[in-house]
């Protein structure tokens, strides 16, 4: 409808003799506990709509699915799923489908359950679990615990447990954006929610250039590519995080502990869906060098750089010509 309009338009336009302007149009506001920014080629004045239809669709899936946010359908779930079964939407069922794909790829290393010990923490806040009340919330985490029926009803079998989809919605909602984009006719747009992002198309007869920047010195560019139709998203320890005792309590939690995982500092994935690079960037991150290196070589058109402890910098064979 969107995409016959414009053309209407544009007939009517060139029918008055007047050519159609094209210009790149960006925008940037908070949404989903992060920051949102967009680049856009667009047809003049269709610039300011498709901006409107991105931000639309972030808030939309803000309000359905932020744990935080009372009469969220993940709110509904976490109150009601150990006593009643809850029904969601096929949307969101796909959601807990691909957290399950990935909770089984990875042995366990993503897990939405971490959230029955991941809500303990509160990063602005600086608090934390005490050993009590962690050894408590591990025994709720477990992605076998919870099911999901062929009718997409919800029932958790741990009274208490959590589900949280930090480690998913923000790629899901670029990958919805892009869709939304292209339908509108866009062909040319790069757009990031926090550490996720994605580049539609090329920038107008140059390639996209992603600069991967090393997490603890800023100044530093570790690896810059060209990139066009690329999800590219990094996980880092410097997102939400405060230093108790000189150390780093950060928000990526390790389901087996219920405490932040420890070895690297950042991880950045390539991929074609943001979906897929932002599960995997949560990851292998948990994952660690060994085991993640080891996943991401074993996927097709998926790529890695992971940063460790020591500033040392790994990557996937692919990047470095070696496979
Ligand atoms: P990202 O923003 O992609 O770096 O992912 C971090 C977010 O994923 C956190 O803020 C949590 O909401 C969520 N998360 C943390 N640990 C895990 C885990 N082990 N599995 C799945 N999601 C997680
Ligand atoms: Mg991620």
């Amino acid at each position: 409808m969107a995409r016959l309009n414009r053309l209407l338009a544009a007939l009517l336009l060139s029918a008055l003799g007047t050519t159609v302007q094209a210009q790149w149009v960006s925008d940037s506001w908070d949404v989903m506990g992060t920051r949102a920014q967009v680049e856009i080629w667009a047809p003049d004045p269709g610039g300011a709509a498709a901006v409107g239809a991105v931000r639309d669709e972030f808030e939309r899936l803000n309000t359905l699915l932020s744990p935080w946010i009372e009469d969220s359908v993940i709110s509904r779930i976490n109150r009601l799923a150990s006593s009643e079964p809850v029904h969601v939407s096929e949307e969101v069922a796909a959601l807990l489908n691909t957290s399950r794909h990935y909770n089984i790829l990875t042995d366990g290393a993503f897990d939405i359950t971490f959230a029955s010990a991941g809500h303990l923490y509160d990063y602005r806040q600086q608090v934390m679990p005490d050993a009590d009340a962690l050894a408590q919330a591990r025994s709720q985490i477990g992605m076998q615990s919870l099911s999901l029926s062929p009718e997409n009803a919800v029932v958790f079998s741990k009274p208490g447990m959590k589900i949280d989809l930090g480690g998913i919605a923000k790629g899901y909602a670029i990958d919805r954006a892009v869709a939304i984009l292209r339908d509108l006719g866009i062909q040319h747009a790069w757009i990031s929610l926090g550490g996720d992002s994605y580049t539609l198309g090329d920038r107008r007869g140059r390639p996209w250039m992603v600069g991967i920047r090393h997490p603890r010195n800023q100044t530093e560019i570790v690896l810059s590519i060209p990139v066009n139709d690329l999800a590219v998203s990094t996980s880092g320890d410097y997102e939400r995080f405060f230093i108790k005792d000189g150390e780093r309590i950060h928000h990526i939690i390790n389901p087996v502990s219920g405490e932040p995982a420890g070895q690297v500092v950042s991880v950045t994935i390539l991929a074609s869906a943001s979906i897929d690079a932002d599960a995997l960037s949560t990851s292998v991150f948990v994952m660690g060098i060994e085991r993640g290196m080891k996943l991401v070589e074993s996927l097709d058109d998926v790529s890695a750089v992971i940063i460790d402890q020591s500033g040392k910098v790994f990557y996937s064979s692919d990047l470095t010509g070696s496979d």
